[in-house]
């Protein structure tokens, strides 16, 4: 073992000795030397005078060399290595002469040979022969070794060449040039087959389809006529394209076919059946069932280079599929090698790799260009970060934000070294909601989370074309330090997403969600309400909102957007008055306060369902300002904007339990003052027959307070009588019994006849009547009108406590065609709250109770319905505290 190592250690050193600079430079200048022409006769001449010194000199010291001619032997050898057998043979002549003349006794002198001398000079002739022969082998070996070690090198040359180029077109072209410059030929092409995007065939390997990409060493003519050639896998090229494998011929004429068949009559028949056999020769030629004297060539179309020699080998992917070919000719016969064959197989082979490599190359150029395109379009900011938290990439979104950050360093700290950390520590979920300012000073939110960059050891993905060489710098330096590990964390992708709009309308459904459920509370109360409550807007009072007590109440359902006038035509519903008159639609309580755009309280109607049925309602519409609700005009103004429609919110009560008991209470007061009529007429008759008799001296002498209480007695049942009276008349209206009889009558007369009467029964005010006219004559009930002109005189007595003046006029209105009469004083006044409900029954002002003046609440009630069965209207004008006045108009002449 130590012998081994210490040889090894030997070999080293040599090596080390040879491979030195100076050995080296020595080499060189005697490879350099060897090259010059004289170089071979000086070694021939040096050698062999040297060699013939050294046998002197050992023959003079009397060594024995028993045959002196060997010496020469490796000045032959090395003639015959390094230069040439010429030099060699020369050598070997020269060193038999030298023998014979030197070393042969007798010495230095020509003389005859005898056996034993030609003995050794045959012998060493035939030795130095052996020698040639062994040396002339070696030659050849090193020459083939170096030859190949050329090819090696060119191929290699040729592959470092055609891998750097990309670009597909320029590749294309060098590597036809390389071809035809490695082989000698006179023109080399290029021919593809076209593929897709992924470098799958787009065409079959038959049929012609395949396109020329290059040729050299052609004239401008010449490869006018090659692109305009079908390419593919007929003639000598099928092979090459159909089937793979590389062609070489020595004389293309040789295989073309005779040209008696091409001339003969059947030509076309021959050329297809000559195409087949082509084709069938190639395939066998293919599979090596036959050998290439037995292809056929088609021949060449004119004005195509002449090719004599023709050498082609296919353009294998990394499949086996055939890409393409690479096709080489000379216009002289028998110009390619099996070498060149070898070495074209081997650029074709290099030709496919950087064919393959431009594709990917420019795939991932236009992958890299997408990516940038989507990267640079995305909504949200997107920015690549290194370990430092520096920015080494970012889109245009980040790009603006990080300009509105720019003050803000901490927020931008945040942003990018917080964020960006998460994601290296893998904490890929953490999220960090902010707020930014924008250019326009709107307030932005986002959601800043990052996860981390990782990127395939040696990678150049798209993204890791950074600004900056010195970043690409330091992705190279982390990336060998991690070489061993699969994917390498270079940084974090930190993404802001803008959450503003999200956020609003979270909030919004939010808001909406909570409307909706108010909304859907409010419908579960309404609809749980005893009355019917709608929402209707527009002139036409459409529906907006209805609860179900609606549908019970009109009988039918009322569809939302539906006027009101269709609801009840198509529904054969009609509105009374609560005396039985038909309503016009505009009356109705829900049309008049939308048209006029004030609220209706209290208001009595009448509903006839289609059945006949009816239902007594007591109706409230209110008027709602409709901007409040947002409904607006389906109509545009000539402004263009909408209007805001009038809306109303209708409370309909059903009044019937309220109508029955209003009639039960109206019977029975109608039975008790019926009842009450004979007794009190009995009283009556009586209190009065005592003061008349009494006053006629009948029967015995009344005390004064005797006298007296019988005068209260009769006072008394005055005021009863005329309860009762308004009582009945009261039941008799409710009832509709109440009959009028009607006559022509002066009104001027009727009322001065009744301020005559009231003068006399009060001293305490003075009562003026203004009359324009002599008479006004109206058809009246005038007992009724007595009634209502009595009853409001003893009214503004009754309530005029301080004051003492009553002003009372008569009036004619001909354009109106009306009689007008009023009555003013200067009393409590009515309150304005109670004013509205002045004229229903039993309706007393809380002033007249706190005045202590008493009432029944039943005249002026009395007084409407009389003056509207009349036809004719009562109002009144009153300031509590100043006095009221209350008008009363009659139609001239009656409409009834
Ligand atoms: P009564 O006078 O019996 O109470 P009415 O129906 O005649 O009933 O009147 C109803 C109410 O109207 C009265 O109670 C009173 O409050 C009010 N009123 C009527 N006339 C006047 C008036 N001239 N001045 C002040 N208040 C009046």
């Amino acid at each position: 073992m130590p012998s081994v190592a210490t040889r090894n250690k030997f070999t080293r050193q040599l090596t080390t000795v040879w491979n030195s600079p100076r050995i080296t430079e020595l080499r060189a200048s005697v490879v350099k030397w060897q090259k010059t022409p004289y170089s071979g006769i000086v070694i021939l001449v040096t050698g062999t005078v040297l060699a013939t010194l050294i046998i002197m000199v050992l023959d003079r010291s009397s060594v024995l060399l028993p045959n002196p001619g060997l010496v020469y032997l490796p000045v032959v050898a090395f003639l015959a290595y390094y230069w040439n057998w010429r030099y060699a043979a020369i050598a070997t002549l020269l060193q038999l002469y030298c023998v014979y003349f030197f070393f042969i006794p007798p010495k230095d002198a020509l003389k005859p040979l005898n056996t034993a001398s030609v003995t050794q000079l045959v012998t060493l002739a035939a030795v130095t022969g052996f020698v040639l022969l062994i040396v002339q082998l070696a030659h050849g070996r090193r020459l083939m070794a170096e030859h190949a070690a050329e090819r090696l090198m060119a191929l290699n040359r040729i592959g470092a060449a055609l891998t750097s180029e990309l670009k597909e077109e320029r590749l294309l072209h060098l590597i036809a040039e390389t071809a035809r410059d490695l082989t000698g030929a006179e023109f080399a092409a290029f021919t593809l087959r076209p593929i897709n995007r992924l470098g799958q065939p787009l065409v079959p390997s038959e049929g012609n389809l395949f396109h020329l990409a290059a040729v050299v060493g052609v004239t401008k003519e010449q490869e006018m006529v090659l692109e305009r050639m079908r390419l593919g896998g007929e003639g000598l090229l099928a092979p090459i394209f159909r089937h793979g494998v590389p062609v070489r011929v020595e004389d293309a004429l040789e295989y073309m076919p005779h040209p008696e068949n091409i001339q003969s009559a059947k030509l076309r028949a021959r050329s297809i059946e000559s195409r087949e056999s082509a084709r069938q020769a190639a395939f066998e030629y293919a599979h090596g069932h036959q050998t290439k004297e037995g292809l056929r060539s088609l021949g060449v179309p004119p004005g195509h280079p002449i090719v004599r020699s023709f050498l082609g080998a296919p353009l294998l992917d990394s499949n086996g599929n055939v890409r393409g070919g690479l096709l080489l000719g000379h216009s002289e016969p028998d110009r390619f090698t099996q070498d060149d064959e070898a070495l074209l197989v081997g650029i074709a082979a290099q030709a496919a790799i950087a064919l393959e490599n431009a594709r990917l190359y420019s795939a991932a150029q236009e992958q890299a260009q997408e990516l940038d395109a989507i990267f640079e379009s995305i909504i949200d900011g997107v920015a690549l970060v290194d370990d430092d938290g520096k920015v080494l990439r970012k889109n245009k979104t980040a790009h603006q934000l990080l300009k509105a950050l720019g003050k803000n360093t901490e927020v931008a700290e945040n942003l990018l070294r917080r964020v960006a950390a998460y994601a290296l520590n893998d904490e890929i979920d953490m999220s960090i909601p902010i707020t930014v300012v924008d250019g326009s000073k709107e307030e932005r939110e986002y959601l800043v989370s990052a996860s981390p960059l990782r990127q395939p050891a040696m990678g150049s993905g798209p993204l890791a074309a950074v600004e900056g060489s010195n970043i690409l710098e330091a992705n190279m330096q982390s990336t060998m330090q991690n070489a061993n590990s699969q994917l390498l964390r270079t940084g974090a992708v930190v993404v802001w997403h803008d959450v503003t709009e999200a956020r609003k309308l979270l909030v919004e459904r939010q808001a909406h969600a909570e409307t909706e459920a108010r909304r859907a509370l409010l419908q579960t109360v309404i609809d749980e309400l005893p009355s019917g409550v709608y929402l209707v807007s527009g002139r036409d009072a459409r529906l907006v909102l209805a609860n179900r007590a609606v549908t019970e109440v009109w009988g039918a359902s009322w569809t939302y957007g539906q006027p009101m006038s269709d609801f009840l035509k198509s529904n054969g519903i009609r509105v009374f008055h609560v005396d039985g008159r038909p309503m016009a639609l505009e009356d109705l309580a829900t049309l008049r306060t939308l048209l006029t755009g004030e609220s209706v309280y209290h208001y009595q109607e009448t509903i006839v369902h289609r059945d006949g049925t009816t239902l007594p309602i007591l109706t409230n519409a209110v008027a709602i300002d409709p901007q409040v609700l947002g409904l607006y005009a389906q109509e545009e103004t000539a402004g263009g904007s909408k209007m805001a429609e009038t809306a109303a919110i209708v409370v309909q009560q059903d009044v019937t339990a309220l109508k029955e008991a209003e009639r039960l209470k109206d019977e029975f007061i109608g039975i008790a003052a019926h009842e009450l009529r004979t007794p009190l007429a009995v009283v009556k008759g009586f209190a009065q027959t005592l003061i008349v008799q009494t006053a006629h001296g009948k029967g015995p002498e009344l005390a004064d307070w005797q006298m007296e209480a019988i005068q209260d007695i009769d006072q008394a049942t005055s005021r009863l009588v005329e309860l009762t009276e308004d009582l009945l008349d009261v039941t008799r209206l409710q009832a509709g019994r109440l009959q009028l009889q009607f006559e022509p009558a002066d009104l001027v007369a009727l009322v001065q006849r009744i301020v005559k009467r009231f003068k006399v029964t009060t001293e305490r005010h003075q009562i003026e009547l203004d009359t324009a006219e002599e008479n006004i004559v109206v058809t009246i009930d005038p007992r009724r009108i007595e009634q209502v002109v009595s009853n409001l005189i003893s009214n503004a007595i009754k309530y005029s406590l301080d004051a003492d003046k009553i002003e009372i006029a008569v009036l004619e209105d001909k354009s109106a065609n009306t009689a007008l009469f009023y009555v003013r004083d200067y009393g409590i006044g009515i309150p304005a709250h109670q004013q509205s409900r002045i004229f229903s029954r039993f309706m007393r002002a809380d002033n007249a109770h706190a005045n202590n003046i008493g009432g029944t609440g039943l005249g002026l009630y009395l007084c409407r319905e009389l003056v509207e069965r009349h036809n004719g209207r009562i109002w009144f004008e009153s300031v509590e505290g100043q006095g009221s006045t209350f008008y009363v108009s009659l139609p001239l002449m009656p409409t009834e």
